[in-house]
């Protein structure tokens, strides 16, 4: 009688304690990094487009922007409608386009002002 013992060892699966943060991808410019330095878009259920400002708390389908307005800009005109598979109404493009231009406040990059007006020649 021979009693054929087979081994178990089972590799414990050990939690991976030090992998890197989860990466995204930028939809406008195809940059990706640490999730923290994007802000997340989510379609609602309604089909609205809404930033998750809860940091993945809102259910659905989720698209990733830099922090940066240009990168919404360029979004808007249709990278961020393909990838969360909606029609973003023109209510939301204002809404988002509203918020993107929060991050333009912290630059420094100043535009020129178009008031320079000479009338010197009176
Ligand atoms: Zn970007």
């Amino acid at each position: 009688m021979t009693t054929t013992m087979r081994a178990t060892t089972r590799t414990s699966t050990k939690p991976d304690t030090h992998r890197p943060a989860p990466q995204r991808t930028c939809v406008a410019c195809r940059r990706s990094g640490d999730q923290s330095s994007f802000v997340r878009l989510v379609r609602s259920p309604e089909g609205a487009v809404l930033v998750d400002e809860q940091r993945r708390r809102a259910p659905g389908r989720g698209a990733y922007l830099c922090r940066d307005a240009a990168c919404w800009t360029r979004a808007l005109k249709g990278a961020l409608a393909a990838s969360l598979r909606t029609t973003i109404t023109e209510a939301d493009r204002a809404a988002l386009l509203a918020r993107a231009e929060r991050f333009t406040t912290d630059t420094d990059v100043a535009e020129p002002a178009a008031g320079d007006e000479r009338e010197g020649d009176a």
